[in-house]
């Protein structure tokens, strides 16, 4: 497979044209940034984690009826993916109360909730993601209702998924934010599903495995990173 030119650079992987027109690369860099971009920084390897990490996730998915962007691994850094083009909104599913929820609810960090959530936030950078609701999405024309129902339905089964995945690697799934891409009429999952995207705690000492070591400056990010990818066997 060919790397044609640079479609795209965003803040931390970079999507590149190849010969056909169905399918892109997209090349995971170290850049970290935070807080809309207002912090900058760099994790060594990242990466390569969130490359490795999100294939298997992926692969997994799709054997669990969860049809995604993930064609094939190229190198450590590099993955040819179905050439989609992204929803605007990132999808969040939480089990436990950490973050924006546990500020804008007053809830506890750490508190397991009693059903998992589903909230939206539309992509926009400039605005800084504002959350948005299911009525609103369909009033801006977003997306469609048709599609809606396809995400929400996708979004909890790969929380029914990958709660049980990582039990098994003694990492409780706090929460995540996954992304979906229009590809040929259908709605599938794209983007990544890493310790950027996601909030991981080890069960047993509940220390964060994620980005939040970055975000708050809680020192570890690249043990934090790598202690992912060696319970993941990668
Ligand atoms: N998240 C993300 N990208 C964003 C915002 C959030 O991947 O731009 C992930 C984040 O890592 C966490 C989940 O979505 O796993 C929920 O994040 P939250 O809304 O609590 O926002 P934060 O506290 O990270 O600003």
């Amino acid at each position: 497979m060919i790397k044609g030119e640079q479609l795209y650079e965003g803040k931390a992987k970079k999507v590149f044209a190849t010969e056909n027109e169905d399918l892109c690369i997209v090349d995971y860099k170290d850049d970290a940034t935070a807080f809309n971009g207002e912090k900058k920084g760099s994790i060594a390897g990242k990466g390569v984690v969130n490359n490795r990490m999100s294939n298997l996730l992926f692969a997994y998915l799709a054997k669990q009826g969860v049809e995604n962007h993930f064609v094939e691994e190229l190198s450590d850094r590099e993955t040819l993916v179905k050439k989609v083009s992204i929803v605007p909104l990132e999808v969040i599913i939480r089990n436990t109360a950490a973050g924006s929820f546990s500020k804008r609810f007053g809830v506890e960090e750490g508190t397991k909730l009693k059903n998992p959530t589903l909230e939206y936030c539309l992509k926009d950078d400039a605005l800084g993601d504002p959350m948005i609701n299911d009525s609103q999405i369909l009033a801006i024309e977003s997306a469609t209702q048709e599609e809606l129902d396809t995400i929400s339905v996708y979004a909890y089964k790969v929380n029914e998924v990958l709660i049980a995945f990582f039990k098994e690697i003694g990492i409780e799934l706090i929460d995540f934010k996954i992304e979906f891409g229009r590809y040929h009429g259908r709605v599938i999952l794209a983007d990544e599903i890493s310790p950027d995207t996601c909030r991981l705690w080890d069960i047993a000492t509940r220390q964060k495995l994620d980005k939040d070591r970055f975000r708050r400056d809680l020192g570890g990010v690249e043990e934090a990173y790598a202690e992912v990818f060696k319970r993941l066997k990668l």
